[in-house]
């Protein structure tokens, strides 16, 4: 199945030629009927899944600055998910300022909500 991004995007149009060539909609076209609904939703989807979670190996890069994010740190038997703290120098603490003794594989920022709107 595709993507519900593509299938929300998809134009089906099925316009009555009449309607077309007069630049009207056809009432009975559901893909024209649908389309600001559609494109809303899509457009909430894109925006929902940017602010998602996203792993970035530490291999790929580390944090720009000294900041707090979440970690995966590799034990003997798992991969847990952690808060951590990255100093600048690259070394990662536990958020008790003890250190992390295992593997960091990778990290992710903390994401900032929304600001609130009363
Ligand atoms: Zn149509």
């Amino acid at each position: 199945m595709t993507d519900i991004l593509q299938r929300l995007r998809a134009d089906y149009c099925t316009c009555h030629e009449a309607y077309r060539t007069r630049d009207m909609l056809d009432p009975t076209c559901e893909s024209c009927a649908t389309k600001d609904d559609r494109t809303e939703a899509a457009d909430e989807i894109e925006r929902l899944r940017d602010g998602a979670s996203r792993w970035i190996p530490v291999t790929e890069r580390m944090p720009e600055i000294a900041a707090t994010c979440w970690v995966a740190i590799e034990m003997r038997y798992e991969v847990i998910t952690r808060l951590a703290y990255c100093e600048r120098s690259g070394n990662w603490q536990h958020i008790d300022a003890r250190p992390i003794l295992s593997p960091v594989l990778a990290w992710q920022p903390i994401i900032e909500p929304e600001a609130y709107k009363p």
